[in-house]
């Protein structure tokens, strides 16, 4: 391996590069279009389009590509080479300006949700210049946004990049009152990546994992997860191989691979790179999502995204680390160390709890999927119900503003904010409640709620967007206050007893705080099918228009994508059922009952003093099983059946149907199948055991 800091950004145009090959006054006028967010004039564009590409081509790429993150929520490339014909039949190397600022992919079939009719299918790709383009297997990746020609964001980064200017411009409002200069605010993001690995020969023989991501069916193994030796330990050769590996490509890209554990559960683990601002760590995780993937192929491993692989074992999610930082490095979530920092940082911390409590349903829906319902709640992940974990130390700081008397039971006066120095916040708060579902840990929040094979792109728009309406009301209050100082104690003082509900310290796994959540009015919505609808209630529509994040249109065309995506996922999952139980299983079990029946003539026949009474029993037993298992099929063949009678414009109740009648239905199914597996001789069981995929990588 060469050393470290070469091979880091390698493969990456980033500023550095810029700097060394733009001509001086093209590098300037780039990064100061980039920087006022303007769009490239096209004799610049040309310039560093030329020299983008003779770096590529010097690095061996003879392609370049459009990359983008249609609504499927996974990317999407067409290659184009760089090749232009001469008259005399040999070829040039060439990319115009226009080439790299707009593109034109007929990406009509991607899921539109209704923004485009495929005659009309033209959507182009503009080129995002605040992400670097980067080179992978020969190709030169340029990051883009894809929209239609009307306008309509069809992707997923075209409403991030909305958000971050929404959020900028509040936060910038704030900001001013406190004095400061800053010019720019951004978010930034750090993900924790969580992911399984298993034996790619072993996955091969699995056809729920292969169509579907998930283990539809396997009785639990013998060993389980309790055991809690695999969470940190160390790491077996053939993943620390794997792991240098991916780690290397990251590097080369750019990606600040940072931490790599075992996670709780066996073959789980974990990467986290360094945070960015929001929108470049949205595409880095869409590259290490894509990396893991590819990498493990190539070590005889498939890697397994689904947020809930196996269904006894802990599930897998991304632990969107989120904060605010201005142009001159301010963390906006970091607690100062004078009164008016202190002030300053409660503010922005009371935008968030407000923005939370307001909008639980906001981010609630933006991380509903059918297999983060197999998750969240499942008692090692959040919960489905929104709620804050600040720490005792801040929440007893919050009480003490709130009321004036110290967690120490002392009366304190008054606390006044931005005068009295706060009580010593507590920093990087041992924050070991991983039940909570969104948790201040000492200088940012961790959103835990999203789903291991999701984008983030979504959460962090909804993030961006409520806390920007919370700081622009806060904005509007203390811009026409006669006396900053009181309304800013007012207001802190206001936000924190309004909003304490949505503050839970405690366990979320308990099952008590589903009734202490609803005692409270905390929002509980279980399912994707529950919680997608809202997201064109009247109050979510009207704070994405009014910081021009998305149209109404455009919303409409996401709950729809995202309840057609549900759908789809359950009926594949459900047809995947009655495949295997029709054509493996039940197959497999009566070859084991017609060698037990063949065992029990065969005693009978040698004489009557032999007992046959294993087989009996067994057989007695087994075909009963495999009755009930035929009939629980056929229920959910005729409500597979009965999904076909929805029109187009019942999304929402088939989502429900798919959640009340056929994900039911597919639990029996499973517990059938999963009993007889501890019944039926190993050698007629048709697919590789959960044990063997988690045990043996
Ligand atoms: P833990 O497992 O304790 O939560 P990790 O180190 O695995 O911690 O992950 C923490 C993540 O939070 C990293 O990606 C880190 O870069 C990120 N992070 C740290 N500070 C910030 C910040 N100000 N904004 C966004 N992300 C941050
Ligand atoms: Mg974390």
């Amino acid at each position: 391996m060469t050393k470290l800091p070469e091979l880091f950004g390698s493969e990456v145009f980033n500023d550095a590069v810029m700097r060394r090959r733009l001509p001086k006054e093209t590098y300037e006028a780039l990064k100061k279009t980039v920087e006022d967010g303007k769009p490239l004039d096209i004799s610049l564009a040309n310039v560093v389009a030329n020299s983008m590409k003779d770096w590529a081509v010097e690095r061996g790429a003879t392609h370049y590509t459009h990359w983008f993150q249609p609504m499927t929520g996974v990317t999407a490339e067409k290659h184009d080479s760089f090749i232009s014909p001469r008259p005399d039949g040999s070829v040039i190397m060439e990319f115009s300006g226009k080439a790299l600022v707009q593109g034109e992919p007929d990406a009509s079939s991607f899921p539109s949700g209704g923004l485009r009719a495929t005659f009309e299918a033209r959507g182009y790709t503009a080129w995002d210049p605040t992400s670097y383009a980067f080179i992978k297997e020969g190709i030169l990746f340029i990051p883009t946004a894809f929209c239609s020609y009307s306008g309509h964001a069809l992707d997923n980064k075209t409403p991030l990049l909305r958000s971050m200017k929404a959020i900028e411009v509040q936060a910038l409002r704030v900001l001013k009152l406190f004095g400061s200069n800053a010019k720019r605010v951004y978010t930034t993001t750090g993900i924790e990546q969580e992911y399984f690995l298993v034996d790619r020969e072993t996955y091969n023989k699995r056809k729920d994992l292969i169509y579907t991501g998930r283990t539809l069916f396997g009785a639990p193994p013998p060993k389980g997860q309790d055991m809690d030796i695999h969470y940190f330990g160390s790491i077996k050769m053939r993943i620390s191989a794997y792991m240098r590996e991916l780690n290397e490509e990251l590097w080369k890209v750019g990606v600040l691979a940072k931490t790599e554990h075992n996670e709780n559960a066996p073959a789980q683990h974990e990467l986290a790179p360094i945070f960015m601002t929001t929108n470049v760590a949205c595409d880095h995780n869409q590259i290490i999502m894509e990396r893991m993937r590819r990498v493990a192929k190539k070590h005889g491993l498939t890697c397994l995204l689904h947020e809930k692989p196996f269904a006894d074992v802990s599930g897998s999610g991304k632990h969107n680390n989120w904060s605010m930082a201005t142009d001159e490095g301010v963390n906006l979530l970091d607690p100062g160390k004078t009164p008016e920092e202190n002030a300053q940082f409660l503010l922005f911390f009371c935008a968030v709890i407000k923005a939370v409590d307001e909008d639980q349903e906001l981010l609630r829906i933006s991380v509903a999927t059918a297999g983060n319902d197999h998750r969240l709640g499942g008692f090692e992940a959040p919960p489905a119900i929104v709620s804050v974990y600040v720490g005792e130390e801040l929440e007893a700081i919050l009480d003490a503003i709130d009321t004036g008397i110290h967690y120490d039971k002392k009366a304190v006066g008054n606390l006044e904010v931005g005068v009295d120095i706060l009580p010593a916040f507590p920093r990087d708060a041992t924050d070991r409640n991983r039940t909570s579902p969104f948790a201040f840990t000492g200088s940012r929040f961790e959103f835990r709620m999203p789903g291991s094979s999701m984008s983030v792109a979504a959460p962090n728009t909804v993030l961006n967007c409520i806390v920007a309406e919370s700081l622009c009301q806060f904005a509007d209050e203390l811009e026409g206050a006669e006396n900053f100082n009181s309304a800013l104690n007012d207001l802190i003082r206001r936000t924190i007893r309004e909003h304490r509900r949505v503050i839970f310290n405690g366990n979320g796994y308990d099952a008590a705080w589903v009734e202490e959540a609803e005692r409270r009015g905390l929002v509980n919505l279980p399912s994707t099918a529950d919680a997608v609808p809202h997201l064109m209630d009247e109050k979510n529509v009207a704070v994405f228009k009014k910081h021009g994040v998305y149209s109404e249109d455009e919303l409409r065309s996401r709950r729809d994508i995202r309840l057609d995506a549900y759908c789809r996922t359950i009926r594949t999952e459900a047809n995947t059922m009655l495949e295997m139980v029709n054509v493996d299983y039940i197959p497999a079990v009566i070859a084991y009952e017609t060698v037990l029946a063949e065992a029990i003539n065969a005693k009978r026949s040698a004489g009557s003093a032999i007992p046959y009474r294993t087989e009996s029993m067994l057989l007695a037993d087994i075909a009963a099983q495999n009755d009930t298992l035929h009939d629980s099929a056929a229920a959910l063949k005729r409500l597979m059946d009965g999904a076909k009678g929805f029109g187009p414009e019942q999304n929402v109740e088939l989502a429900r149907y798919y959640r009340t009648k056929v994900l039911p239905e597919m639990n029996e199914v499973r517990k059938l199948v999963d009993s007889l597996e501890l019944m039926v001789g190993k050698k007629f069981w048709p697919f590789p055991s959960t044990g063997s995929l988690l045990y043996r990588v």
